[in-house]
């Protein structure tokens, strides 16, 4: 079963009439058979569907607007198997709302050396066809992806399918509700921002509700209920013995999982897609919500801790795009450092709310005091997570522009027990190393709240920025520090330029 189901992307290919009813014959069949082949690939995650040729300008128009109005359709592939001049494309690409990726592939894979003639070059013209298009992309300064190759190629076809993953993301985040509970943490810069702005550009709205309104759907939350969440909780996890029935903090674990009860409830009759909390606001909870915000996270909601929207967004879209691989995305804060010359290392964490998709083990419910928050002592899920390629990724507001942050990343098996460290955690090295990387995102202006994720890659972020027409920064493995500057110090020129 694909990982999006419901979604489609749609195959288009653009020519004209010029070539005759012969021509045009072949290539909607050879079209068709490069969608089912993509529809087929064993990684795709979304539907390739495969649309008539476009021919004409009206065609163009037509199926662009088809796209825009489909709730299924979550974005489209174009290839020009022959030439389709390309003023052709104008007022249809003029309309179009959904991501738009420019496969550069060839029917054929390689060169009939022995029986190529004029009828093979009439039909084959994608290497100059393309070229005729990707112009019109570039003139009208559409973002868009190009992926150039064979079709039948697996690199090829994963580079399609990491667009698609950041399109089902993308398609979720229009539209969507998030609920913040209180404000900002005060003072805080970072986790602030401007949501109208981000409703312009993201497509989904944030609005806060008064903590009392939550703590009213808590305390409604019936007793038969919470003895449910309360069993399935020894069912799942290792939970300290203080917390078991005849232990003296039972109460603290009931309690705990009537405010998860109610974070669900109201979430669901809200139609919200994620939340963020804070604890300075607090009026009439009991528990500042660790288990509750963890295991709503792992049922693939955003969260993000002190009122921090943006992130919280940030980690529902790469929940989604994430979906069906292996591995988790969580909410992550880089905590503490280990500067070690020989091994140096991140600790990630966060004082209570890392979600356990990320988990290596089976987590322990533990309950221990906060020392913030001023309310009663939560209970949350510990664990370790898995050595393994990761990515940190954070959207700041630059007030001009909101910025995508990006940092590769190495996970690292614990190297020690952590016996008193009663929260989860992750060990990472950050690319191109420790001191290199994190200079470089402290220079970009990256919040220290992030999506930790095990099962996506720069590439997914990439084009989700792309998608969202935002500005894409990326620490990686040859990141260099005097020329990042440099790509910091233009990219300030250009979204200027472009008054953005
Ligand atoms: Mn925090």
């Amino acid at each position: 079963m694909k990982a999006f189901e419901n979604s489609e992307v749609w195959f288009v290919t653009g020519s004209q009439h010029l070539y005759g009813e012969e021509t045009l014959k072949k290539v909607a069949e050879h079209s068709q058979e490069i969608a089912t082949a993509l529809n087929n690939a064993a990684a795709m995650p979304v539907n390739i569907v495969f649309k008539p040729t476009v021919k004409s300008p009206e065609e163009i128009y037509a199926v662009c607007a088809e796209a825009n109005a489909s709730s299924r359709c979550i974005g489209i592939i174009t290839w020009m198997h022959t030439f389709s001049p390309a003023k052709m494309w104008i007022r249809g690409l003029n309309i179009l709302q959904k991501p738009l990726l420019h496969f550069h592939t060839q029917f054929n894979r390689d060169i009939p050396w022995n029986e190529i003639d004029m009828d093979f070059m009439n039909l084959n013209q994608s290497a100059h066809g393309d070229r005729e298009f990707g112009y019109i992309m570039s003139r009208m300064r559409l973002k868009r992806k190009v992926v150039v190759g064979h079709w039948q190629d697996n690199a090829v076809i994963e580079k399609i399918n990491a667009w698609a993953r950041a399109a089902a993301g993308w398609h979720d985040w229009q539209g969507a509700k998030f609920v913040r509970f209180g404000d900002n943490m005060r003072y805080v810069a970072v986790t602030d921002g401007d949501k109208v702005e981000a409703e312009m550009k993201f497509g989904f709205s944030v609005n806060t509700h008064g903590i009392g309104d939550l703590v009213q759907v808590i305390n409604a939350v019936s007793d038969a209920d919470t003895d449910a969440l309360t069993k399935e909780y020894f069912e799942t996890y290792n939970v300290s013995s203080s917390l078991k029935s005849d232990g003296k903090q039972y109460q603290s674990l009931r309690d705990a999982a009537r405010i998860e009860l109610g974070l669900q409830y109201f979430l669901q009759d809200g139609g919200y897609k994620g939340f963020s909390d804070t604890f300075e606001d607090l009026h009439g909870m009991i528990q500042l919500p660790g288990i509750g915000a963890q295991r709503m996270m792992a049922k693939g909601y955003g969260f993000a801790g002190e009122g921090d929207w943006k992130t919280s967004a940030l980690v529902r879209a790469m929940k989604t795009m994430g979906a069906g691989l292996k591995g988790g995305n969580s909410f992550m804060e880089d905590y503490t450092y280990h500067f070690d010359p020989a091994n140096s290392l991140v600790l990630g964490s966060h004082m209570l709310e890392i979600c356990p998709s990320i988990a290596s083990n089976k987590p322990s419910c533990e309950i221990h005091p906060l020392g913030i928050g001023g309310k009663a002592d939560p209970v949350r899920l510990v664990f370790n997570s898995a050595a393994g390629p990761a990515i940190n990724a954070s959207v700041i507001d630059m007030g001009n522009r909101f910025r995508l942050l990006v940092n590769e990343v190495e996970a690292v098996e614990p190297i020690a027990d952590l016996p008193k460290l009663p929260v989860a955690r992750v060990l990472w090295k950050p690319y191109p190393n420790m001191n290199d990387g994190c200079a470089a995102w402290i220079l970009a202006g990256g919040a220290h709240h992030t999506c930790y994720s095990q099962n996506l890659g720069s590439e997914h972020m990439e084009d989700f920025a792309e998608m969202a027409g935002i500005e894409y920064v990326r620490i990686g493995k040859n990141t260099e520090l005097y020329q990042f500057k440099n790509e910091l110090r233009w990219s300030e020129v250009y979204y200027k330029a472009n008054n953005q």
